[in-house]
């Protein structure tokens, strides 16, 4: 029996099913009465999908229950994080901000609202890898960032303690658990994955026969420094994408979780 986790439209939501769901929604007043509050313990998380909505019907619905607030346009979009503030209180919320031009002020608005960032890479262009850079030395060396900016924070905590964990986890796409059920209802693997036949793998294939198999297949991968914090991630949807400057930035990474147990271990032990 598989374990999956649905990312459903709230429209879709299954009758007397057991799974496990992530509900993702424009109209955040339709969720307290949704069926899904009779059976909270099947809810993993909720997905705001505008920015626009009011979510003051979710500040004391199900406490607790993890919200992402997904951004579409986050040049535009970063002022109306001030509105939803109010959940922090009752919920653990995360915005996600896709890796489009002008992201970087979303991020700075975000964590300095007290939310922590997951970010929507994509398969970022030179132009946003510069952007994306930016934001990587925002993260290291602003004393005032407080939250978690992943991928960031989770790659960097695995160099640091040299426990590899790929993309695929830190990015909550692993394709081992998440399923995605479009508006229309129709099934499919999540994200970047989508449409891609895996009809050949075991129902319950682990992560790493994935990796070996699917994920990270190709040459270049099998080869790269980084294969293991990474997972091929970046070689979906295009494989033939450059990946010199994400590159850097796993790079980056790696120096700082060094210099950083260099630190620590210089550093007078306390009595
Ligand atoms: S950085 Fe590129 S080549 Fe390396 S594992 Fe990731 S997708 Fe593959």
């Amino acid at each position: 029996m598989n374990e999956w986790i649905y990312n459903l439209p709230l429209h879709c939501l299954p009758s007397g099913s057991t799974e496990q769901i992530i509900v993702r929604t424009c109209e955040p007043a339709a969720l307290p009465a949704a069926s899904i509050t009779q059976a909270p313990e099947r809810v993993v998380a909720v997905q705001l999908l505008s920015l626009q909505a009011d979510s003051e019907p979710l500040n004391a619905w199900m406490p607790g229950l993890p919200v992402e607030l997904v951004m579409a346009d986050p040049a535009a979009e970063f002022p109306l994080l001030y509105r939803h503030t109010p959940l922090l209180d009752q919920h653990p919320v995360r915005v996600v901000i896709p890796v489009r031009s002008g992201f970087y002020k979303a991020v700075k608005t975000a964590v300095a609202l007290d939310f922590p960032v997951r970010l929507d890479m994509g398969q970022p262009s030179p132009v946003l890898i510069e952007e994306l850079e930016a934001v990587l030395e925002f993260y290291l060396h602003q004393s005032t960032v407080a939250q978690p900016i992943e991928y960031f924070q989770s790659i960097l905590l695995s160099f640091y303690h040299q426990a590899p964990v790929s993309l695929w986890v830190v990015l909550d796409e692993n394709p081992q658990w998440l399923r995605y059920v479009a508006d229309d209802g129709k099934g499919s693997l999540y994200g970047r994955l989508a449409g891609v036949n895996t009809t050949f793998l075991e129902t319950n294939a682990g992560l790493d026969i994935w990796m070996e198999q699917v994920l990270a297949a190709h040459e270049q991968c099998r080869n790269c420094e980084f294969l293991h914090h990474c997972g091929g991630y970046f070689k979906w949807p295009y494989p033939d994408y450059d990946c010199a400057g994400v590159k850097r930035l796993f790079g980056k990474l790696q120096d700082a979780a060094t210099e950083l147990r260099r630190d620590l271990d210089a550093a007078p032990v306390s009595e």
